[in-house]
C-alpha cells in the first residue's frame, strides 16, 4: 500500500496561551495565520464543552450544563450556593487557604470527594456516546489519541491522585507524570504519521492546561520549556508533511489568579492558527473547516 500523509494534521493544545505564543515569539506554532479566538459564547471555561465544539460545529447545550451546574456549585458564576454543606466547606476552604486559591482547591479536590459523579469521567466520551454527528464522518480513517468530551481521553485515577498531592505540595510524581504522558502522546502521533494512512489525524495534548494550573505564576523557564518543545513539534510536522493541512488550536489559555500566587486559571480566549492563511474566530467554527477539507 502506498502512503499517503494525512489530508488535515490537527494539533490540538490544551491550555495554550495566545499571549505566550506572541511574548515568546513561537514562530512555528503561529505558521501562517494566527488569531485568538472569543470564547463568550461559552457558559463556563471548562475544558470538555469546547474540545466537543470544536468536533459538532456548535456548543452543546446538555454538556455544557453539566458544567454550568458544577461552576454554581462552586460559586463560579456568581449565583449564592443553596447548599448548605458546599456553604459550609467553601468557608472552611477560604479559611485554611489565601486568596482566590481556595477557589481553585476546592473545585479540584475537595468539591470532587462529595459529588456523586466526576463530570470530567461524564464527559469523557459525551459525542460518541450520545452519537452526535461530528467532523470526523467527513473522512475515511480519521485518529484521535482521545479529546475529552469527543472519545477516548482518559482522566486516571492515578493522574487524579498526584494532582492531589500536588496540591499538597508534593508536585514532583504530577510534573514527570505529565511528561511521561506528554511523551507517549507525542511518540503516538509520529508513529501514526510514520506509518498509517489516515486522511485526518487530531492529536491532543493536556501538558500545558495540567502544568499551566501550578506553574503560570513560576519563573518563566518552568512552562517556557514546553511551549518551546510544543513549537519544536509543530515545525517538525510542518516540514516532514509539507502537503497536509496542518492546524493548531487550543481550547482556552491560562492566566494567573492572583499575582501573588504561582496557581493559574483558564483564560478567556484560545490560539488557532494554519499552515494555509485560513483563521476563524470561535473555537467551533474549526468544524467547518475540517468539512471542508474533508
Ligand atoms: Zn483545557
Amino acid at each position: 500500500m502506498t502512503y499517503l500523509p494525512p489530508k488535515v494534521i490537527v494539533l490540538g493544545i490544551d491550555g495554550l496561551e495566545y499571549t505566550l505564543v506572541e511574548k515568546w515569539s513561537l514562530e512555528e506554532i503561529k505558521q501562517k495565520s494566527y488569531c485568538k479566538l472569543d470564547l463568550s459564547e461559552y457558559k463556563v471555561i471548562v475544558t470538555p464543552p469546547i474540545w466537543s465544539s470544536m468536533l459538532i460545529g456548535h456548543i452543546d447545550e446538555g454538556l455544557m450544563e453539566v458544567f454550568v451546574n458544577n461552576a454554581k456549585l462552586l460559586g463560579g458564576t456568581g449565583q449564592i450556593e443553596k447548599v448548605w454543606w458546599m456553604k459550609i466547606g467553601q468557608y472552611i476552604t477560604s479559611k485554611l487557604f489565601p486568596s482566590k486559591v481556595n477557589y481553585w482547591i476546592w473545585d479540584h479536590i475537595v468539591s470532587p470527594i462529595f459529588r456523586k459523579e466526576d463530570p470530567f469521567e461524564k464527559a469523557a466520551n459525551y459525542v460518541f456516546e450520545k452519537n452526535i454527528p461530528n467532523a470526523f464522518q467527513f473522512y475515511e480513517k480519521p485518529w484521535t489519541n482521545g479529546i475529552p468530551g469527543f472519545k477516548g481521553y482518559e482522566y486516571t485515577a492515578l493522574n487524579k491522585e498526584l494532582l492531589k498531592r500536588a496540591i499538597e505540595g508534593e508536585s514532583t510524581p504530577f510534573r514527570k507524570y505529565m511528561i511521561d504522558r506528554y511523551k507517549k502522546d507525542k511518540k503516538l502521533l509520529l508513529d501514526v504519521l510514520d506509518k498509517q494512512n489516515n486522511d485526518l489525524v487530531f492529536w491532543y495534548t493536556n501538558i500545558l492546561d495540567s502544568l499551566g494550573h501550578m506553574d503560570i505564576g513560576m519563573p518563566v523557564k518552568k512552562l517556557m520549556k514546553h511551549y518551546l518543545e510544543i513549537n519544536e513539534l509543530v515545525g517538525y510536522v510542518k516540514k516532514n508533511f509539507p502537503s497536509s493541512i496542518v492546524y493548531v488550536i487550543s481550547d482556552h489559555g491560562m492566566q494567573q489568579i492572583d499575582p501573588k500566587l504561582p496557581w493559574g486559571d483558564h483564560s478567556r480566549h484560545a490560539f488557532f492558527s494554519s499552515n494555509t492563511g485560513e483563521t476563524i474566530k470561535k473555537p467551533y467554527q474549526l468544524y467547518n473547516l475540517l468539512k471542508d477539507n474533508g
